[in-house]
């Protein structure tokens, strides 16, 4: 069996699935590695920087290709690597995100338990790629994260709104924290006022979903609750 540079098979069977909240489409391996790596493709949109900016399309999954340079198969060509807004992110390039932006990438990459390795990252022979997020994990490590962790479909909690409280509200206020570490953090009061609510219409529209402050089902699940 032919495998890639992180030893998952090259060619495996793939489709191109929508990114939530997005327009864009990444061709990825069918299974719990295209869940991870569109875990992170929504991820990255909500909390990093849109999919969809103005300009070309320049969103790239599948590949069949090698390494630049190389004889050895890209994770391209296993369908476990994308490409995010490669036109802004060339190859090559250091310090293409801001502050911000790399706190948030640096949370992704943690909530992806080092599976997922970002280009930016990459140091010794291989040069820098922002634009670049691919699987180092082996197939029983990602299915497990998700298992744990990929979509886990409406979730039950309570909605909240304004003038909701309570742990909920709480647990809200955390993973909003968490999501967005450079901006002032909410006080984890279990109190949703104002501050939550423009905190929690900034996610939902970063998100795709409808941005009306309220916490139901769907926005629970997109942030991360069963
Ligand atoms: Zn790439």
């Amino acid at each position: 069996m032919t495998v890639s540079q992180n030893g998952w098979p090259i060619d495996p069977p793939r489709t191109a699935r929508l990114v939530d909240g997005t327009n864009t489409k990444l061709i990825v391996v069918d299974g719990p590695g295209g869940d991870i790596l569109m875990y992170v493709a929504r991820q990255f949109s909500a909390r990093v920087e849109s999919l969809d900016a103005p300009g070309p399309a320049d969103d790239w999954g599948y590949a069949h290709r090698v390494i630049a340079g190389t004889r050895v198969w890209s994770n391209h060509a296993s369908a476990t690597a994308i490409d995010l807004n490669a036109t802004q992110h060339p190859s090559g390039k250091r310090g293409t995100f801001n502050a911000n932006q790399v706190a948030a990438i640096r949370a992704i990459l943690s909530e992806c338990g080092g599976l997922i390795r970002w280009g930016g990252d990459y140091s010794g022979g291989s040069p820098v790629d922002e634009m670049h997020w691919e699987i180092v994990g082996n197939f029983d490590q990602v299915a497990e994260w998700v298992r744990n962790h990929g979509n886990p479909g409406p979730s039950n909690r309570p909605t909240l709104s304004l003038g909701s409280t309570g742990d909920d509200v709480r647990d809200v206020q955390r993973v909003l924290n968490a999501w967005y570490p450079r901006m002032d953090p909410l006080v984890v009061d279990g109190v949703f006022g104002a501050l939550t609510r423009s905190r929690v219409v900034y996610a939902q529209e970063r998100l795709g979903l409808k941005a009306d402050g309220i916490v139901g089902p769907l926005t629970w699940s997109a942030l991360g609750f069963r």
